[in-house]
């Protein structure tokens, strides 16, 4: 008795496998036919300067809808794309996608800011992701300076020697580095000392349980405080709240995103966000 149910456990725990498997194939092979099709598209959210509350950037995050699936949030689909690779090809076509954007803007007159792109470090273990960079930067008559790149510090974990290289190729081509969702990895000091950073993100999590949570205050206000020490930008993200919002501009946190600011828009919608923008919205 025991051994037979212990055996359509077995069977039934197989064949979920087996489904779950499938199952993310299918999603994989979906996400491939989806490259330069209308599903998979960029959305762009705002960043601010926290002092002159003007729009300085613009973060460019994948979205995909496919017509059997619907929706898939790329926290479900990113970490499929890193395990197989396809990251590569995927991150590729963002960073392509998204400064090209950047020079529709900039030649429309639309926007003359910084476009973030999110890296894997699947990317960057490649060896060849700051060459590609280049290229993309040339093709598109951008400086170095008008693209930051936001890196993961838990994605950071495998090959220090193959994306320190890499940093240091990128930083030389003026491109601007982030490290996002700080304070959630496992990242030492003095791995973020040998780093060529100029902004550290502070992660949403954090940034949520602002002002009432006294750890949430303690851990933003560190991470202001490293940054300044550092000389390095700090960007709060996932501001809802104006008592957020004020609160880190008071830390001294210089930059901020979030839905009390614009979610992430379809890039037809950017010039329209910033055409109606006041500053004083956010006061009001
Ligand atoms: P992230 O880079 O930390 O992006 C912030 C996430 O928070 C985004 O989720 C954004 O839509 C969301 N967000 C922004 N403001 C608020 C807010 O006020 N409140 C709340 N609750 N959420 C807010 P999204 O777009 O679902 O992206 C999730 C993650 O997927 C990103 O986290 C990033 O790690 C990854 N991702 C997205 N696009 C790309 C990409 O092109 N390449 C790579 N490698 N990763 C990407
Ligand atoms: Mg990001
Ligand atoms: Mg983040
Ligand atoms: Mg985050």
């Amino acid at each position: 008795q025991a051994k037979r149910l212990g055996s359509n456990r077995y069977a039934f725990y197989a064949q979920t496998l087996t489904t779950q498997m499938s199952q993310r194939m299918r999603v994989m092979a979906y996400l491939k036919e989806a490259i330069g099709s209308e599903g998979l598209s960029l959305h762009y959210q705002p960043q601010i300067d926290l002092e002159s509350m003007k729009v300085v950037g613009f973060e460019a995050l994948l979205r995909w809808r496919h017509p059997v699936l619907g929706v898939v949030s790329p926290a479900e689909f990113i970490p499929l794309a890193e395990e197989n690779g396809f990251i590569v090809p995927l991150g590729r076509w963002v960073l392509e996608t998204a400064c090209a954007q950047l020079k529709t803007w900039r030649e429309t007159g639309i926007f003359e800011g910084v476009v973030a792109v999110n890296v894997s470090g699947v990317q960057l273990d490649e060896g060849r992701f700051s060459q590609g960079v280049a290229r993309v930067l040339e093709e598109n008559g951008l400086l170095g300076e008008a693209l930051e790149l936001e890196i993961t510090e838990s994605s950071l974990m495998n090959d220090p020697a193959a994306w320190r290289a890499e940093f240091a190729k990128l930083d030389k081509l003026g491109v601007k580095l982030a490290m996002d969702d700080f304070g959630t990895g496992y990242s030492s000091l003095s791995h973020l000392r040998q780093m060529p950073l100029d902004v550290l993100k502070i992660d949403q999590s954090f940034v949520c349980d602002l002002p009432h949570d006294a750890d949430a205050c303690v851990v933003a206000k560190a991470i202001v405080g490293l940054a300044h020490n550092m000389k390095m930008q700090s960007l709060a993200e996932g501001i809802e709240t104006k008592e957020q919002l004020m609160f880190l501009k008071a830390l001294g946190c210089g930059y901020g995103q979030g839905y009390i600011i614009a979610k992430p828009l379809p890039a037809n919608d950017v010039p329209e966000f910033l055409k109606q923008w006041r500053p004083k919205n956010l006061y009001m």
